[in-house]
């Protein structure tokens, strides 16, 4: 059996094409799927009775078993899923007032051992497949029952590293016969794997680009990555990047008490992006047991934003979420430290 969830359109049309069935049957079916979330295929009243039944036979559905759920009082929910073969993947749903993202993971652990973070600290296990990305999605609307408006490609892993089975299941999340979510309301976010990122079309999503720090020296101690990406790779990489007109580069910066929250890092930043269409989106940092940094104070914060608003920058705060169930950024994936 075919898993559904791991087939693009296009490829689900080519089997349907090899099996001698009509190519529309596939617009159909990702319809029922993803569209009118029905998965029982009797119940897909506009396919005939006996091609029905073929599909029945044909493809099956992988929800991911569901481990443990926790809802942050912030309103958003960690679940952890159980894959087939033994490893927790983790999700987080977090509805606003506006709109309800869901963040996705892309691997389990992560190559890029970037300082802060606690998916970093756990090393490389495997890549996840399409079916266990979109299963991610799927599983979380059939437990809850909710519209998700926006997927985050942030959470385990670096998608980038993973980018065949990222790129499928952004074309399943995008698809107008399925989820037919605008490529603004899918973000990838990645530590910079810029010789990746080149090959994937300009306009399939949103790029955020993990930068949180504006000199070689800094970004190389907080992120390995830099001593293949410097900084000025990115930088070139970002002033290339023109999607559209209102499209512009996301740059995260994850703020680190005393590590990089002064004003003059700010400036530097600033100085560095200088010419670059970009948004800053300041990420304060979360806490964990397992990592020693601090998150800076709130005064720290604001004059970081100030600084770089001040110098014409589009700079926000992100809100965290999550943060008393381990939800928040840079803090998925704690439970493998703490067997
Ligand atoms: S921040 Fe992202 S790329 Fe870096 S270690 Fe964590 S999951 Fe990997």
């Amino acid at each position: 059996m075919e898993p559904f969830f791991n087939l693009t359109l296009n490829e689900l049309e080519h089997i349907l094409g090899v099996c001698g069935k009509e190519k529309f049957r596939a617009r159909q079916l990702f319809k029922w799927i993803y569209n009118k979330f029905v998965l029982d295929f009797e119940l897909m009243t506009d396919i005939p009775k006996s091609l029905r039944k073929i599909f029945k036979e044909m493809f099956s559905f992988t929800f991911l078993n569901l481990e443990s759920m926790e809802r942050s009082k912030d309103g958003s929910t960690k679940f952890a899923f159980r894959t087939h073969d033994g490893y927790t993947v983790e999700s987080v749903l977090m509805p606003e007032e506006d709109r309800t993202t869901l963040c996705v993971s892309t691997q389990i652990g992560c190559k890029m051992g970037c300082r802060f973070c606690v998916t970093g600290k756990i090393g490389f296990i495997r890549n996840l497949t399409t079916d266990e990305i979109v299963s991610q999605m799927m599983s979380v609307k059939k437990l809850t029952d909710t519209t998700i408006t926006n997927v985050v490609f942030m959470g385990m892993g670096e998608p980038m590293d993973n980018v065949e089975n990222v790129i499928k299941a952004i074309q399943i999340f995008g698809s107008p016969y399925g989820l037919n979510l605008s490529k603004r309301k899918i973000t990838v976010s990645t530590s910079g794997l810029i010789d990746t990122l080149k090959t994937i079309p300009q306009n399939l999503c949103v790029i955020a680009i993990s930068l949180n720090a504006a000199d070689d020296e800094k970004r190389t101690y907080l992120m390995p990555i830099n001593r293949i990406y410097p900084l000025e790779t990115i930088v070139d990489f970002a002033r290339s990047y023109r999607p559209d007109k209102r499209s512009r580069i996301t740059f995260e910066y994850v703020i680190i008490g005393d590590i990089n929250d002064s004003g003059k890092d700010a400036e530097k930043l600033a100085d560095l992006l200088s010419g670059v269409k970009c948004k800053i989106n300041i990420i304060p940092y979360n806490e964990s047991k397992h990592i020693s940094f601090k998150t800076p104070s709130d005064e720290k914060i604001l004059n970081f934003q100030r600084i770089l608003l001040k110098r014409g920058y589009t700079a926000t705060i992100r809100k965290s979420k999550g943060q008393d169930v381990s939800a928040a950024c840079g803090l998925l994936g704690s439970r493998y430290l703490e067997v």
